[in-house]
């Protein structure tokens, strides 16, 4: 997917022009993998006049947490990169949906692969931005052979660069047997999640979602469809869920910034449900939609409301 850029970004502390913002090519993060990343969504209210920011400060918390992990000191907290956010937001003022991503990274010129004492950064940019999912079909999925990477290889609650080669090698797979994305399976044989999006399923009325301590991130997108489940009196269970699971679940969906919240229809070559959308997943998908287009006064705190200027 080749994105444009939209013209400013934050670099070394300022908002300049997106081509000004560039390092060398000896960066350690660019040799290492040492950054993390949030992706973040900035929806077109429905009323056309403000880019709704979805749960801003969850999502630089989380960054925040990455940058623990990496032992990145860095100058702003988590409220003070959510400002920035909304800065370069109101700079850009964009027309359309847009994916914003802040992420860190160790800047320094150095050698050695550590953490430790290793200058880190902070850069942000932005996109205009659909779907990343098809959304006018049932997704088609199959279980990668390539094991989900534990959180004792590389911890699974930060969004770390280095960990999404593992992502990658999975989506490539799953691209190349005429898949939209893969399931992968942690190291216990249990399903994690998909390569940028956790999975949920739907078996007789009760939803079903790995255990954060399962080898998975930590997903906001997720923690929205718990409490929209719990309000919607769905019963939900955060268990392990098993490859069988799978082939006879009722519904089946995946859910994050990126992917929203997207249908499966198909996984292994065999039909979840019907392959259609089931009613679970549909109650769920409409509440996200209306609450993104900030339609769901309940919900008007996950909104960072940018107005959009002329
Ligand atoms: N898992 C992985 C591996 C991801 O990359 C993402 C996307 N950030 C998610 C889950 C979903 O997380 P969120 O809802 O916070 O975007």
């Amino acid at each position: 997917m080749k994105i444009d850029l939209m013209p400013y970004a934050y670099f070394q502390g300022d908002i300049v022009p997106v081509e000004q913002a560039t390092v060398s090519i000896a960066t350690h993060a660019l040799q290492y993998g040492t950054g993390a990343f949030a992706g973040i969504r900035g929806y077109m209210d429905a009323t056309g006049e403000s880019i709704n920011i979805i749960r801003l400060v969850d999502h630089t918390k989380r960054l925040m947490d990455s940058a623990k992990l990496l032992r990145a000191e860095l100058a702003l907290d988590a409220e003070g990169v959510a400002k920035v956010i909304e800065d370069l937001t109101l700079k850009n003022n964009p027309q359309s949906d847009i994916y914003i991503r802040p992420f860190i990274y160790k800047s320094a010129i150095e050698l050695s692969p550590r953490l430790k004492d290793v200058e880190s950064d902070l850069a942000i940019y932005q996109i205009p931005f659909g779907d990343y999912f098809a959304m006018d079909r049932p997704l088609k999925f199959f279980v990668s052979a390539w094991v989900r990477s534990t959180d004792n290889n590389i911890p699974s609650r930060g969004k770390i660069t280095g960990a999404y080669i593992n992502s990658a090698f999975a989506k490539d797979q799953a691209e190349e047997a005429g898949c939209d994305d893969a399931l992968m399976l942690n190291s216990d044989g249990k399903v994690s999640e998909a390569s940028g999006a956790n999975f949920f399923i739907v078996r007789n009325g009760r939803l079903a979602t790995s255990p954060t301590t399962g080898d998975i991130l930590e997903g906001i997108t997720r923690r929205t469809v718990l409490l929209f489940a719990e309000q919607l009196g769905v019963p939900v269970d955060e268990r392990p869920i098993d490859r069988s699971e799978l082939y006879i679940a009722d519904e089946a969906f995946v859910c994050g910034t990126g992917a929203q919240v997207a249908v499966v229809g198909e996984i292994d070559g065999r039909k979840v449900g019907d392959g259609q959308r089931g009613p679970v997943t549909k109650q769920l998908q409409e509440k996200f939609f209306d609450m993104v287009r900030g339609k769901d006064k309940a919900h008007e705190h996950f909104l960072t409301r940018v107005p959009i200027h002329g």
